[in-house]
């Protein structure tokens, strides 16, 4: 498996990528949901999409991955993995996302910031804003899933192994409530 298809067949195959009636964190309604957490069940897989991200910065000479938690603690650790480099995380503080645990970046250390999938991009902002108090040099943001259709916009080149573009709706214009279809909360159940 290599390329964007290899990515769509893991997603589907491992149940992350449902087809169905959602609600979506934003507030609003689709017909597709990522729950990527499915995907890295099975650590074969996981592995898979963590050497996918990987080779998007190859050539960045990455020494430290980070990923924010939750989405992006097992995808650092695996994308650190293929690369050689150190894997850490960050996790939500009242001051945003930050490094705790004793994680600390050195002078200049080539970081890459890796996230499961990528919709706003509000936790990767919220990260980046946070090692910009660090000597580290961020050379980029990698991510399984890009389903930000061009709004996730970052400072540093944003890749990801796989783009997915998702219809959404504000409940009053849902067809599928429309439908009658009942509406589901992945992360919930
Ligand atoms: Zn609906």
């Amino acid at each position: 498996m290599s390329g964007k298809t290899g990515v769509a067949e893991i997603l589907r195959e491992s149940g992350a990528w449902l087809k169905g009636h959602f609600l979506l964190t934003s507030g609003l309604h689709s017909d597709q949901f990522l729950i990527m957490a499915r995907a890295f069940e099975v650590p074969r897989l996981g592995r898979q999409l963590g050497q996918m991200v990987a080779e998007l910065f190859r050539e960045e000479r990455v020494e430290a991955v980070v990923g924010p938690a939750m989405g992006g603690v097992i995808l650092a650790y695996e994308v650190a993995a293929a690369l050689g480099a150190r894997a850490l995380f960050a996790e939500k503080a009242d001051q945003g996302m930050v490094l705790k645990r004793g994680f600390r970046l050195g002078a200049g250390e080539r970081v890459l910031v890796v996230e499961d999938a990528v919709s706003t991009g509000g936790s990767v902002q919220r990260l980046l804003d946070h090692l910009e108090s660090h000597p580290a040099q961020v050379v980029g943001v990698g991510a399984v899933a890009d389903r930000s259709e061009g709004r996730a916009n970052f400072k540093v080149p944003f890749r990801a192994a796989w783009s997915l573009a998702v219809q959404q709706w504000p409940a009053a214009d849902c067809p599928l409530c429309a439908q009658g279809q009942p509406l589901r909360r992945p992360k919930e159940e």
